[in-house]
C-alpha cells in the first residue's frame, strides 16, 4: 500500500552536524545504510559545506561514495553554493537542498550573508542543479521565531518560500528551527502559504524543544501537509537551548502516525536497530535528551 505520509529522515545531516561528537565516516555510512534498510523515502545524508566551517561533515564525498543507494529512497544533501553543488554532483548526488533563513539576523549569523544575497546565490545554484537533473528542496529556516531577533514576520516567510518555488524547488520545507512555534502560529502560516504554494510541495521541519512538535504535526495534517522531517533518536539537540530536545525524534513521529492509522511505510524495528548500532559506536550521542520512545529495547 502506498504510504500516506512521507517521513524525511534528517538525522545523518541535521542531527550529526549539531552533536558534540564527531561520528566516524564508517559509522555514518552504516547508519545511512541501516536507515535505507528501514525504508525511509528520503534521507538527508550530509552537507557539502566547507570542511573548515563544519568539520563534522568534512567527509561528505566519502559518505556519498560509500553508501548503498536503495531504489525508492532519495538521498538528499545540502549545498550552500555552486562549489558545494559541483562537489555533490561529482559524488553522484541527484537531490540537493538549499538552506535559506527567514530572519535577517539568523541569515547573517549562520549563513554569513543577508537573506537577499543568499537568494541571489541560490537562484543560480538551483538553475545549475535543475540543468543537472537534480530534485531540489528549499528550506525556510527560523520560520516562526529567531533566537537573535524574536518573532519572524509571516510575510517574510511567504516571500522567501515563493522565491524558492520560483527557483524551481520541488519542495519547500518550513522549519521551526528552535521549536518555539505554537499550533496557532503553524495554522496562521500554513493558511497564508497555501494561497501561494501547492500543499503537496510543502514539508514541515519541527523541533520538539518545548514538547509541541506533535501538536504542530496535528495542525499541519489538518491543512493537508503530508511530509514531515524527523531525526532518529532525536539527534541534534537544540543549539539554542542546551539539554533540550531538538529535531522531532523519528521514533516519536512514527508512533504518533501509527496511533492515527496513517501509513508511512517505515519499519520501526529497523529504525531502533539503526539507532542502537550508531550508539554502539558513539555511545554519548543523544544521551543528554532521551526522546520518549527512542530508548525502547529492540524486539
Ligand atoms: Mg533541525
Amino acid at each position: 500500500m502506498t504510504p500516506e505520509i512521507t517521513v524525511v529522515e534528517v538525522g545523518p545531516r541535521d542531527g550529526l552536524q549539531n552533536e558534540a561528537s564527531f561520528v566516524p565516516t564508517e559509522a555514518k555510512v552504516a547508519f545511512i545504510d541501516a536507515l535505507s534498510e528501514a525504508g525511509f523515502p528520503v534521507i538527508e545524508c550530509t552537507s557539502f559545506v566547507s570542511p573548515r566551517a563544519v568539520p563534522k561533515l568534512a567527509d561528505a564525498e566519502e559518505v556519498m561514495r560509500r553508501i548503498h543507494r536503495r531504489a525508492g529512497t532519495r538521498y538528499l544533501v545540502l549545498v550552500p553554493n555552486e562549489r558545494g553543488l559541483e562537489r555533490a554532483l561529482s559524488a553522484g548526488c541527484d537531490a540537493v537542498a538549499l538552506f535559506a533563513a527567514a530572519s535577517e539576523a539568523f541569515s547573517r549569523a549562520n549563513l554569513k550573508a543577508p537573506i537577499d544575497d543568499t537568494l541571489v546565490r541560490y537562484a543560480s545554484v538551483a538553475a545549475e542543479a535543475r540543468a543537472a537533473g537534480c530534485w531540489i528542496r528549499g528550506y525556510v529556516s527560523v520560520a516562526f521565531h529567531c533566537p537573535y531577533s524574536g518573532p519572524v514576520p509571516l510575510e517574510q516567510v511567504v516571500r522567501i518560500a515563493r522565491r524558492l518555488q520560483d527557483f524551481g524547488c520541488d519542495e519547500i520545507a518550513i522549519a521551526d528551527t528552535i521549536g518555539t512555534a505554537t499550533p496557532d502560529e503553524v495554522a496562521r502560516l500554513l493558511d497564508e502559504l497555501l494561497r501561494w504554494i501547492p500543499v503537496g510541495k510543502l514539508a514541515l521541519h519541527l523541533h520538539d524543544t518545548y514538547g509541541r512538535a506533535l501538536e504542530n504535526v496535528s495542525v499541519a495534517l489538518s491543512f493537508g501537509i503530508r511530509t514531515f522531517d524527523s531525526a532518529t533518536g532525536g539527534l541534534g539537540g537544540c543549539p539554542f537551548a542546551p539539554g533540550a530536545p531538538g529535531n522531532l525524534a523519528t521514533e516519536t513521529l512514527l508512533a504518533f502516525l501509527d496511533a492515527r492509522g496513517l501509513r508511512h511505510g517505515i519499519d520501526e524495528r529497523k529504525v531502533t536497530a539503526a539507532w542502537q548500532q550508531l550508539r554502539q559506536t558513539v555511545p554519548e550521542l543523544g544521551t543528554q535528551r532521551p526522546s520518549r520512545t527512542a530508548q525502547r529495547p529492540a524486539e
